[in-house]
């Protein structure tokens, strides 16, 4: 799908985030860009969204580059418009490309039934939990049916039972709609769970150093399962090399 080749980027400060950093993304990859927090993986995912440019390297998308509402970006924060229902905040991007509320409608329905929200369209997000405004954010950015799903930690403010059940319920949706989901995370435990590929990245300028794949086939007893436990001490060891 993706070929992002020897990317450098300096920001105009003098910092460099990124050098020579390359990864190739497939359709249907779920690939955790994995590292501590500064080295340059928030960079990276603009980069690959093209919110920025790289100052060295070069991406190339396999046949088409992505149009608008070909990827979706979700953040840690659930960044809703706080006056507007859970269908309003999911009807968004969908509005702004010009599609009428009753031609939208079945679509905003299907992204917020997707994430486990049927029943919360008229809830405002002052109604919602932490982990429900999440679902919100991720139905917005599933409704325009991307290719690229991009999320930037986006559970790392959420409590440990509800970033449990959302990396559950994200596998699920991911499997569902069948798109590549690049996922930033500094947690070790969250990119063995989640991820078919891990890429490890180094301190700033970050580069990726390595890439640990995956055999797990993440269900309920997962986290039981010392297959995971193996994973998730061959991830924390390849981090450290990484570091070094
Ligand atoms: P991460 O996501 O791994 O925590 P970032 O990609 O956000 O790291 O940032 C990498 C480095 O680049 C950090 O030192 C950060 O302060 C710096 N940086 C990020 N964006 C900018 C910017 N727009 N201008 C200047 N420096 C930036």
């Amino acid at each position: 799908m993706l070929s992002v080749s020897h990317v450098g980027r300096r920001f105009p400060g003098g910092t460099e985030a990124l050098r020579d950093t390359s990864l190739r993304l497939a359709e249907s990859d779920f690939v955790a860009l994995l590292g501590p927090s500064g080295c340059g993986k928030s960079t990276l995912l603009r980069l690959i969204a093209g919110l920025d440019q790289p100052d060295d390297g070069r991406l190339e998308w396999d046949g088409e580059a992505p149009a608008p509402g070909d990827i979706g970006y979700v953040f840690q924060d659930a960044t809703l418009l706080p006056w507007a229902s859970a269908e309003d905040n999911v009807f968004l991007p969908l509005r702004l490309r010009g599609l009428s509320r009753a031609a939208a409608t079945p679509e905003v329905a299907s992204a917020l039934a997707r994430v486990g929200l049927g029943g919360f369209e008229h809830a405002r997000p002052r109604e919602l939990s932490g982990g429900m405004r999440m679902r919100v954010s991720i139905a917005r950015a599933l409704v325009t049916r991307p290719r690229l799903l991009l999320m930037d930690e986006p559970f790392a403010a959420l409590d440990e039972f509800t970033r449990h059940r959302l990396q559950a319920d994200l596998l699920a949706v991911w499997r569902d709609a069948g798109c590549t989901v690049v996922f930033v995370t500094h947690s070790i435990y969250e990119a063995a769970f989640l991820a078919r590929r891990i890429l490890l990245m180094t301190s700033r300028p970050g580069r990726i150093d390595r890439e640990i794949d995956s055999t797990l086939t993440p269900g309920p007893e997962t986290r039981l399962d010392p297959a995971y436990a193996a994973l998730v001490a061959e991830i924390g060891r390849g981090l450290e090399a990484a570091l070094q």
